[in-house]
């Protein structure tokens, strides 16, 4: 219904069918805007035929005449288009008002300021949307509005209900000669042209800049086309015992189950939206309006019995008689989300399941995150504290001195300050310095840049890509929008609006971290935290897909286990290199002339990483663990600048030509398509040994404290069977050995990375040998797509403004390339071993369109950073009740 009549139209067929009082009207619908828009602005014949027909029956149910002179029937024309688009597109009010009929509408009301406003506001609204008169410049003012002012100045008066009906009048000459001086056509007397000029404008709306912006932010397709509504005119500006007003069933920034609105005497259409008027809270109706007040209080309730969820809706009051002129399903911020849909389960309006929709997967991100206090915030943007604006690429909010180095974030951190680390991008060599940072803001970089997802990972706020920041790391300082920001400064960054601010805002950790996550909050205490547990217990019982996280340490794991995760779907064990004084390990292991060399400063890693696993092992339990073997290019973990090397050289006793010279010799033009992922361990075979051996080590140790361990080794970058067998052949013989040493034995499987097209097309090959694949799928991304992401910020956000991607490929899985891939590889591999166990652990594992495509794959679980497996649990959770609702169509409504 929604798809033909708009959502406007639908709803108030709907409310006239519950009884609800809804002025007459009838709706054209979006076939038609269709047909508008492909045959250059004309109408199939008979259209013409059917609408005057459809007008004349509202002129029977109103006992008006549309033209007349003595009882003349207004119309009001709206658009309304499938999906909501708040204030998009064009609503034409009053239309059928000429000099003839004015006097009429006076005769028939009595009223000529009101018949005066009236017509003033049509000539107003129609020289606006349909002639076009619109200001000249973004810094020009409106025209009908200033020849307003002008009349107001002139006489002396302040506000738009001062003005008598000679006033109007003159302005209504007025507006109209300004149309005829500036545009040289005469505004339509005949109420016919009137209708029709605003019908072809409201279709032709669909097509204006900010629709066609709105369609592409919210991902509206074009070919939906909006319905017109048109609609007998109820008068809210007849007097003081008339009124409008915008109403919502629930509050919808809170979700508190009380009447939320408000209201405006003696006023019509968007003059509570536009502000013009400042207009009063819907609960003071009580003593203005008791009768009308009780009224709405009905409807309410007839409402969200009828839609079973919160509306928001808009209303009329004609001299003490209710109208209702809209309703539709309220937008509203997480928590009200959440709220609203555990409440409305308690009040037996909705199931569990329909509750489990009824939250946006990405909203929970508002619960989890540290906030600042409001006013605060917006004391610091009244005063002009914002720097700049970035991408919001970790939502929350933190507060600290700005740092432009890893390193010093490290020494003030220590020190007892709290830091904002700002750098040009991230590197891997940052992870320390990021980790002690409050948030990460960075000057370049995507949505799914370095700093955003390890930030993500960490939970961290972020702000990536924010262009405006010109960072001087010598100086110690940056410039932003000619503002200097020193070393030490305070700076606020809002992560979930990407807002840059200067000084220090007060933060808080959210109550449902507060109790899961830090324990400092008593759950039971906290209402929301009551109700998160309850979303997501019911978003556990329906979902199929499995839920573990990508961590790397026992305290990341921690966090994880309290959002529920399942497992751990992917450690990296290159972050571990960073930790503690393990880099200066790692770097000699790299400069080693011979294998001998590696082998003294791997066995100086062994323990340290043996540690780690432990460590992981201890708090995840029963729970699996993936532990991916080294993956990056060794260069990544090399010094670049002079004085760095002269360190790094002093410290292993070698000359520092000897130092440069190897670190010349590892760099690569191409180093994602370079000796990285298991091609390392095949040319140094000694490094998975060591891995190896500390996961085994450390998985008996933990054996033997009697703590359960379910072990899964994974070898990355596998495009052949071969690479594989050669990897799998070295875990396998360590395995055996460090098993027979300490005489226990810990299960474990082998498997692989599917993350190379070859991969994927040789799945059957590779599931010979694989215990199990997991998709990697930003490398999978990045090389079918034969895109590096690191360099895709200079054409990426081009192609999603053309259109020629309709997403980022790196937030949501590329179905038709990528998913293909993921498609033949999930078939073959299973086509050698039936049930073989398959997940996702790239960023996406985090991204609900993402997790709803893997849980029609098929595949067994998704893999996220801690801070999103609540998210993708919940996206699991619907995208399994989509499912089971495709199967069985309910049959009723839309
Ligand atoms: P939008 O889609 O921008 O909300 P609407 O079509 O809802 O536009 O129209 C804007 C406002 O105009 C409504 O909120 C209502 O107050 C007023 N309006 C529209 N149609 C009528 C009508 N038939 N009688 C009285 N007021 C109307
Ligand atoms: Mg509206
Ligand atoms: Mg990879």
């Amino acid at each position: 219904m929604k798809m033909l009549l708009g959502g406007k139209g639908a709803n108030l067929a709907e409310m006239t069918n519950i009884g609800l009082p809804v002025p007459p009207g009838f709706t054209i619908t979006t076939e038609m805007c269709t047909y508008f828009r492909l045959h250059g602005g004309r109408y199939p014949a008979g259209f013409r035929k059917n609408v005057l027909a459809a007008l004349r029956r509202v002129e029977q149910r109103t006992k008006k005449r549309f033209g007349d002179s003595k009882k003349p029937l207004l119309v009001s024309v709206r658009s309304g288009a499938p999906a909501s688009m708040p204030g998009m597109m064009d609503t034409i009010l009053n239309l059928g008002l000429n000099d003839a009929t004015v006097k009429g509408l006076i005769a028939a009301t009595g009223n000529e300021r009101f018949a005066y406003d009236s017509y003033r506001r049509l000539v107003q609204m129609y020289g606006d949307v349909v002639l076009g008169l619109k200001p000249a410049s973004e810094n020009d003012r409106d025209p009908f509005e200033l020849i307003i002012e002008r009349k107001k100045s002139e006489r002396g008066i302040r506000s738009d209900t001062e003005l008598t009906a000679d006033d109007l009048r003159d302005l209504v000459r007025l507006f109209q000669s300004e149309i005829r001086g500036r545009l040289g056509v005469e505004f339509p007397q005949d109420p016919h042209d009137q209708l029709w000029g605003a019908i072809d404008a409201v279709f032709r709306s669909w097509m204006n800049e900010r629709a066609i912006a709105y369609r592409k932010l919210n991902q509206i397709p074009e070919h939906w086309g909006t319905a017109v509504n048109v609609q007998a005119m109820v008068f809210g500006n007849m007097g003081d015992n008339s009124g409008t007003g915008v109403a919502f069933t629930r509050n919808p920034a809170t979700g508190e189950n009380h009447f939320y609105g408000e209201f405006l005497m003696n006023a019509q259409g968007e003059d509570v939206v536009a502000g013009i008027r400042t207009p009063i809270d819907i609960s003071t109706m009580v003593e203005l309006f008791p009768k009308n007040y009780n009224q709405l209080l009905k409807v309410r309730s007839k409402l969200e019995r009828h839609y079973r969820d919160m509306q928001d809706f808009e209303f009329t009051i004609e001299q003490g008689k209710l109208y209702m002129l809209q309703t539709r399903n309220g937008k509203r911020t997480g928590i009200a989300a959440l709220r609203i849909a555990v409440e409305m389960v308690g009040e037996k309006l909705i199931k569990p399941a329909q509750a489990v929709t009824r939250v946006e997967p990405e909203q929970l991100n508002q619960l989890l995150r540290p906030v600042f206090d409001s006013e605060e915030k917006e004391r610091a943007l009244r005063e002009g504290r914002l720097l700049a604006k970035g991408l919001n690429a970790g939502p929350g909010a933190a507060t600290g001195k700005a740092v432009f180095s890893a390193s010093e974030a490290e020494e003030w951190k220590r020190r007892g300050d709290q830091v904002i680390l700002v750098r040009m991008e991230t590197s891997p060599e940052d992870i320390k310095g990021m980790d002690a940072a409050e948030g990460i803001l960075t000057a370049r970089g995507g949505m799914t840049s370095h700093a955003a997802l390890v930030a993500r990972q960490m939970g961290k706020v972020c702000i990536a890509g924010c262009g405006a920041l010109e960072i001087d790391y010598n100086a110690h300082q940056m410039r932003v929008n000619g503002l200097v920001v020193k070393q030490g400064d305070y700076l606020s960054i809002d992560g979930t609006t990407g807002e840059v601010i200067l000084g220090r805002l007060q933060t808080k950790p959210s109550d449902i971290v507060r109790a899961l996550v830090t324990k400092e909050l008593d759950p039971d205490a906290s209402p929301v935290v009551g109700m998160f547990r309850k979303l997501m217990e019911w978003a556990d019982r329906y979902r199929t897909l499995k839920v573990r996280t990508n961590a790397d340490q026992p305290d990341q794991s921690e966090v994880a286990i309290a959002f529920g995760a399942e497992g751990i779907g992917l450690c990296r064990t290159e972050h571990m290199f960073f930790g503690g004084d393990r880099i200066d390990a790692v770097r000699e292991m790299i400069l080693a002339e011979d294998q001998a060399g590696r082998r003294r400063a791997l066995d100086k890693l062994l323990p340290m990483q043996r540690e780690d696993f432990a460590g992981i092992f201890r708090v995840m339990k029963e729970r699996p663990v993936t532990i991916r073997t080294l993956d990056p290019p060794l260069h990544e973990f090399l010094p670049h600048e002079e004085r760095e090397i002269r360190d790094l050289a002093d410290k292993i006793g070698k000359p520092v030509e000897r130092v440069t010279q190897r670190i010349r010799q590892l760099k690569e033009f191409n180093p994602m398509l370079g000796n990285r992922g298991c091609r390392l361990g095949i040319v140094f075979p000694e490094i998975t040994e060591m891995q190896a051996r500390a996961i085994f080590e450390a998985a008996c140790q933990v054996r033997r404290e009697r703590i359960d361990v379910h072990l899964e080794v994974m070898i990355p970058l596998v495009g052949f069977v071969t690479e594989l067998r050669v990897q799998e052949r070295i875990v396998r013989r360590v395995a055996e050995e460090v098993f027979h040493q300490s005489g226990i034995r810990v299960p474990y499987l082998v498997g692989t990375m599917i993350e190379l097209p070859r991969a994927a097309v040789t799945a059957d090959e590779i599931g010979g040998v694989a215990e199990f694949f997991s998709f990697g799928t930003n490398d999978l991304t990045q090389t079918t797509l034969g895109l590096s992401r690191d360099d895709a910020g200079s054409f990426l956000p081009l192609y999603l403004e053309h259109g020629i991607l309709e997403r980022d490929p790196f937030q949501t899985i590329d179905m038709r390339g990528v998913g293909a891939l993921m498609k033949l590889a999930v078939e073959k591999g299973r086509s050698v071993k039936a049930g073989l166990k398959i997940g996702i652990c790239g960023e996406h594992g985090g991204d609900p369109k993402s997790v709803e495509f893997c849980s029609e794959l098929g595949v067994d679980y998704v893999s996220c950073s801690p801070y999103r497996v609540p998210i993708a649990r919940l996206a699991a959770a619907q995208a399994a009740l989509k499912r089971r609702s495709a199967r069985k169509p309910a049959g009723k409504k839309s």
